[in-house]
């Protein structure tokens, strides 16, 4: 008798995304393996086509149409496990991906042929000079394309994939380049992954601390009854949670289970890894974004082959094919980039909550400043709160100061350094200790700003004001790339008092080194932008024992530099106007983590904030190191306003290149919500709110030529939200209807742009 499979086809678009039944002619039907790859006919033509066995069916009977027979088996061995396949469900069913999407991103083999030893690079074609002299007189006008030059000017080749990393750019810039015989490809050794050998002498667990016993001994008991728990451990930086999360692993290990650690990216220094390999040795694998595709084959080929126990990785390390995990620890678990702003648009944490039921797994969330749902679901008593209050070398938390510069501009100070940053910047500087200034990029780059007509000079592409670079003398805009020299005179009105306005890096560099005459360096994405810039300027800081260190959020994250002692934020409140609910909380967050910066080593630190805010709770709470105060505030604010947790948020983007026709077309959504609410029956009663907004312009109201418009909707149940947006997106995508405009939907998004 045949057998039958359903399978998922690759590269299926969205019109083709359902699983499709082939028969297994008798002479393959012991090869078929469920979760491996076949070739079948697909299509009018009948195209060979690579799919993936999703479902092997026992009992199935051909009825109207014929089913047409799979060509050859191609993997004798399944590819992905059964438990990884009903993840691709769930990730289908919860972000309303397709089957191929979600298949994608757990298999590497599946979304690229690649087991090659060589990889693709590209090098210049024109002579250096020449490249020179054309990004000088303007023949470029998209600051991609010069980043990309520009590296191109430093290093003779380099692969493919590291370039679209290091220059933060698409393969199609590179496609335009090349396409204009600026840029060549050409095929290029593999070259090894610069973290793996990070040289490291083994160390062992150190004697936890009361606080850190306690919190293990919590752990264990759950280890050992192997049910599924959720714990989360809350404790200031430096309060010994990585130590916790390495003695967790360790215990798994030796029980016969595997881990997964998940960091944000930025946070996966050299520092970092070398504290896993110093205590895993090789059965630790770093999934970072910078492996090629050849290295994450291997990488993941060894984890499913049980060589590797630990995956140390960002967001996507989730999907880690380990047969007998036993543990996810999720590390700043309140980071917006666990959660996927591309398509499939999952959020990492819910993955593991999944993942780890399956498994009876323990879930461990770390933070600082966890994120509000999390806390509140805590006090709820879905998590388990383990709290660790002290710093195990006793370090004390730095003093933190808050200053109102409403006052020093009252009282004549009109500089960027208070009068109180100021004496403090002198006296490290005297003592040879070192400072770290930090502002935030987004609300704080620099414009120009015109006096004759008051106009900041926006992209020519986007509704947004182009940033003012000044090193490059360029303005550049931050979401296409699309850049112009600084104009003489205004575009508008012609005049010529144009000038910049705010405070970027550049010029807080510039202006720090004027007052205080000593050594500076500057982190943000323009000087990092090159291969290992990071690490570079990093490692420059602490060995030259630089004085002023200036940065971006960069600089907030999980560094140690014993010798910093002073940090200063210069405008704390530049996000909390950011027109996001978040914004309260990523306020706070920052603070505690600039904070947290002052003070690693044996010397205490110190930590003034200036803001114009001095009176809100996120500036006033974080300058307490309090936490709780900070979270009893929010959540009633929360539950004022309606977000979540108590109430989940979808949102409808829909862009097109026609204003008029993108609007009517999101009308036409906006309608279809109502239509669907009803056949599926929600909303309506108090048990399941339902609100749906009327189609507004998104905060960023165009992008890339794309005019957007935004439905947002707030709804009590994510199940219902999750159903009715597959209804919509199923009736945007139906074959009757045009497809000029795109629709992206997002549920509980962490940005709102
Ligand atoms: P967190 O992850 O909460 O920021 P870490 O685990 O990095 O904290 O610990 C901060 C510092 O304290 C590190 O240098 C770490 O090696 C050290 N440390 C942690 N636990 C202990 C302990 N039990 N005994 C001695 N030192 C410890
Ligand atoms: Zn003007
Ligand atoms: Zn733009």
């Amino acid at each position: 008798m045949n057998k039958y499979v359903l399978v998922v086809i690759r590269n299926a678009t969205r019109k083709f995304d359902k699983l499709y039944t082939y028969r297994v002619p008798l002479n393959l039907s012991e090869e078929i393996v469920l979760g491996g790859r076949v070739q079948v006919p697909f299509g009018k033509g009948n195209k060979r086509t690579e799919a993936l066995v999703f479902q092997i069916l026992n009992d199935f009977i051909e009825k109207n149409q014929p089913i047409k027979d799979i060509i050859e088996v191609l993997d004798k061995n399944p590819l992905i496990d059964e438990e990884l396949l009903q993840l691709v469900e769930y990730i289908k069913g919860s972000t309303i991906c397709t089957y191929y999407d979600a298949l994608r991103i757990m298999l590497p083999v599946f979304s690229k042929a690649s087991k090659e030893k060589k990889v693709k690079g590209v090098r210049l074609l024109k002579d250096h000079q020449e490249v020179v002299e054309a990004i000088e007189s303007n023949q470029f006008n998209n600051i991609q394309q010069i980043r990309v030059l520009e590296i191109l000017l430093d290093v003779p080749f380099i692969s493919v994939t590291d370039m679209m990393i290091f220059a933060g750019v698409s393969r199609s810039v590179l496609n335009t380049l090349e396409k204009h015989g600026i840029i060549e490809f050409l095929e290029i050794e593999v070259l090894r992954d610069p973290l793996s050998n990070v040289s490291v002498t083994r160390d062992q667990s150190k004697e936890p601390t009361v606080e850190q016993k306690l919190a293990l001994e919590e752990c264990f008991k759950i280890l050992e009854e192997e049910s599924f728990q959720e714990v989360l451990i809350h404790g200031v930086t430096g309060s010994g949670k990585t130590e916790i999360y390495l003695q967790l692993i360790e215990k798994v290990m030796k029980i016969g289970k595997e881990g997964i650690l998940l960091v944000p990216e930025i946070s996966l220094t050299p520092q970092m890894v070398s504290r896993f390999k110093a205590r895993f040795g090789d059965l630790v694998a770093v999934l970072h974004s910078r492996l090629s595709p050849g290295e994450r084959f291997d990488q993941w080929r060894s984890i499913k082959d049980g060589k590797i126990k630990v995956a140390v990785g960002a967001r996507s390390a989730i999907f880690a094919p380990f047969k007998n995990l036993g543990i996810v620890v999720i590390d700043e678990e309140h980071e917006p980039s666990y959660k996927s702003e591309v398509t499939p648009k999952y959020h990492a944490i819910e993955v593991a909550r999944v993942r780890c039921k399956m498994k009876n797994a323990l879930l461990v969330l770390g933070s600082a400043t966890p994120l509000v749902e999390t806390f509140y679901r805590a006090k709820k008593g879905e998590i388990k709160l383990l709290q660790l209050l002290e710093r195990p070398l006793k370090a004390i938390l730095p003093q933190v100061y808050v200053v109102d510069l409403r006052k020093e501009l009252e009282e004549g100070n009109r500089g960027m350094f208070s009068r109180l940053l100021r004496k403090e910047i002198e006296k490290n500087v005297q003592k040879e200790e070192q400072t770290m200034l930090f502002i935030n990029r987004r609300g704080f780059s620099s414009f120009l700003l015109c006096r004759g007509c008051g106009t900041g000079i926006q992209c020519k592409h986007c509704n947004i004001s182009l940033t003012y670079h000044m090193n490059r003398s360029r303005l550049i805009c931050h979401y296409c790339g699309y850049t112009l020299p600084v104009p003489k005179a205004c575009p508008k009105c012609g005049s010529f008092s144009i000038r910049d306005f705010g405070v970027g890096t550049q010029k807080v560099e510039k202006e720090a080194m004027d007052q205080f005459q000593t050594s500076v360096i500057r982190m943000d994405l323009d000087t990092t932008g090159f291969k290992n810039g990071y690490e570079t300027i990093l490692g420059r800081f602490r060995e030259e024992n630089i004085k002023i260190m200036i940065g971006t959020q960069m600089i907030a994250k999980g560094h140690d530099f014993p010798n910093v002692t002073l940090v200063g934020v210069l405008a704390a409140d530049s996000i909390l106007h950011a027109g996001d609910f978040r914004a309260t909380e990523r306020t706070f967050q920052l603070i505690t983590q600039v904070a947290g910066r002052a003070g690693r080593g044996k010397k205490s630190g110190r930590v003034v904030v200036q803001s114009y805010n001095i009176d809100h709770y996120s500036i006033l709470c974080a300058a307490k190191h309090d936490y709780e105060a900070f979270y009893q505030n929010e959540i009633i604010m929360r539950q004022r306003l309606g977000y979540p947790p108590f109430e989940n948020i979808g949102t409808l983007l829909i862009a097109g290149e026609d204003d008029q026709k993108t609007y009517n077309r999101a009308m036409k959504v906006y309608e279809t919500c109502f239509e669907k609410t009803k056949e599926l029956n929600i909303g309506g009663d108090d048990e399941q709110r339902l609100n749906i907004s009327k189609p507004l312009r998104a905060n960023i109201s165009r992008v890339k030529d794309k005019f957007r418009w935004r439905i947002v909707l707030k709804c009590s149940r994510k199940e219902n939200l999750i159903h009715l947006f597959a209804k919509v997106s199923d009736d945007f995508y139906s074959n009757n209807k045009p497809n000029t405009e795109e629709l992206s939907v997002d549920i509980n998004p962490m940005n709102m742009i």
